[in-house]
C-alpha cells in the first residue's frame, strides 16, 4: 500500500531496531524536484502504480484516463467510477483530519497513555437568538427579496405592517404585552404564508416546481412549528442546528452541536475530537469518540480506561475500553481498586480547563463555517493547534 513516508528513504541504523530518518532531501531540493503540482502528481502516480494503472475500487486495470482540465483523473469502465491518485490515500479529500493525526503522532509515546479522560461540550453556532417572530420576519423578508428578483408585481409587501407588529412583539414576556405580541406573531405566521401562496402562483411554473418547491416548503415547515415540537428549526440558514440544555446557570440554552473531547490522562494531549450532528445522550457519544482516539494513536496499543462523569451513567464498556466513572464504590472492590478509581475521577477534572482553553483561545466557542462539515473542521482546527502549540 502506498504510504506518504515512502518518499522519503528510510534507514534502520539502530540496534535496537527502531527506524530512524537518515536520509532526507532540503527544502531547496525539494523545491527543484517538485516545481509545480503536475510534477508531483506524477512522481506520486509513478510510486503508486508504475506503469499500470489501478482502480482503487475494483483493482481492475481497464482504464480510461481524463484529457485537459481533468488530466488527473482516471474513469474505472469496470466499475465506472472516477478517481485520481490521491483516492484511497491519506491524501484523499480534506487534509485536516490528516492534520490531526499528524499532530498527535508528534508528541510519539506521550500521546499513546492506555488512559484517556472524555467529555462532552456544546460548539455554539453562528446564529441569533432564535424566536419565533425572528423567524418569521426573516421568511417574510427573503419573499419579497425573491419576488423582487423576478420582477413580479405583488398585492402588497407588508413592510409597513410588519415593522408594526416587530413593536407589538417587544417584551412578548411582559404580562400587559403579552396577548398584543400573540396577535402580532399570528399576524406575522398569516403574512408570510400570504405571500407564500401569491409567489406560488405568479411565479413561472417551472421555477415554482424546480427551484423554489424545496424552499416554500421549509418556510411553511418553520411557519407552523409549535414550541414543544421536536426536531425544530431554528435558524433559516443553518437548519442543522440543535438546542442544548446543559443546565447552565447563565447559559440556559445554547444552539448548536456537541463535541466530544477526548484527552490522555497524564499528558493531556488530544488524541481524539469528535462532532455529533445530532442530540444523542453522553453515553451514545463513547463509542465513536474512542474509535476516533484509536484511529490517531498507534494500532497495537488502544485505548483501555475512559474516565468520565456522572453524565455518561449506564456505559460499561465500550471497544474494548473500560469506562469509569465516579459512583459509590462497588462491594466487590477492595480498598486498593477504590483509592485507584477515587484517584482517577479526580483526574477526570483535567479536561475541564482543557475545553476551557480550546473554547476562549481556539475558536470553539462559536463556529462560523457552515453545515454539518463545518463543525467538523472547526473542531478539528481548534484542537490541532492547541496540542500543537503545547509544550512538548
Ligand atoms: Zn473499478
Amino acid at each position: 500500500m502506498f504510504s506518504p513516508t515512502s518518499m522519503i528513504k528510510y534507514k534502520k541504523t539502530n540496534k535496537k531496531g527502531t527506524t530512524m530518518c537518515k536520509e532526507t532531501i532540503s527544502t531547496f531540493e525539494l523545491l527543484n524536484k517538485f516545481p509545480d503540482h503536475t510534477t508531483a502528481r506524477k512522481f506520486i502516480e509513478q510510486k503508486r502504480w508504475g506503469n499500470g494503472v489501478q482502480c482503487p475500487v475494483c483493482q481492475s486495470s481497464k482504464i480510461t484516463s481524463r484529457r485537459g482540465h481533468r488530466e488527473s483523473q482516471f474513469f474505472c469502465r469496470q466499475c465506472s467510477k472516477d478517481f485520481s491518485v490521491r483516492t484511497g490515500t491519506v491524501f484523499a479529500c480534506s487534509q485536516i483530519p490528516l492534520l490531526f493525526k499528524m499532530s498527535v503522532a508528534l508528541h510519539g509515546k506521550t500521546a499513546q497513555e492506555s488512559t484517556v479522560l472524555i467529555d462532552t461540550t456544546v460548539q455554539e453556532k453562528n446564529i441569533t437568538y432564535p424566536t419565533d417572530a425572528k423567524l418569521a420576519i426573516k421568511i417574510i423578508n427573503r419573499l419579497n427579496k425573491l419576488a423582487k428578483h423576478h420582477a413580479i408585481k405583488q398585492r402588497r409587501t407588508y413592510v409597513k405592517e410588519v415593522k408594526n407588529c416587530r413593536l407589538a412583539i417587544r417584551h412578548f414576556r411582559h404580562v400587559k404585552k403579552r396577548a398584543k405580541a400573540k396577535k402580532a406573531l399570528t399576524r406575522l405566521r398569516t403574512i408570510a404564508n400570504k405571500l407564500i401562496r401569491e409567489l406560488q402562483r405568479k411565479l413561472p411554473t417551472h421555477l415554482v416546481f424546480e427551484t423554489y418547491q424545496k424552499d416554500f416548503l421549509f418556510y411553511q415547515q418553520v411557519l407552523a412549528q409549535k414550541p414543544k415540537d421536536k426536531n425544530k428549526i431554528y435558524s433559516l440558514h443553518e437548519p442543522n442546528v440543535y438546542v442544548l440544555a446543559k443546565g447552565k446557570d447563565h447559559k440556559q440554552y445554547e444552539y448548536g452541536n456537541k463535541v466530544s473531547i477526548v484527552s490522555t490522562k497524564d499528558s493531556n494531549i488530544i488524541v481524539g475530537v469528535v462532532s455529533h450532528d445530532k442530540n444523542i445522550h453522553d453515553s451514545k457519544t463513547l463509542e465513536c469518540a474512542i474509535a476516533h482516539g484509536n484511529s490517531n494513536r498507534d494500532r497495537q496499543k488502544p485505548i483501555k480506561q475512559a474516565v468520565c462523569d456522572r453524565g455518561y451513567v449506564g456505559a460499561k464498556e465500550v471497544l474494548g475500553a473500560q469506562i469509569i466513572l465516579p459512583k459509590k464504590a462497588l462491594k466487590k472492590d477492595n480498598r486498593y481498586q477504590r483509592d485507584k478509581k477515587r484517584k482517577l475521577c479526580k483526574r477526570r477534572a483535567a479536561i475541564e480547563p482543557i475545553i476551557g482553553h480550546l473554547k476562549s483561545d481556539f475558536r470553539l466557542s462559536r463556529n462560523l463555517l457552515k453545515g454539518n462539515i463545518g463543525d467538523e473542521i472547526n473542531v478539528l482546527m481548534a484542537a490541532c493547534p492547541f496540542i500543537n502549540l503545547r509544550n512538548f
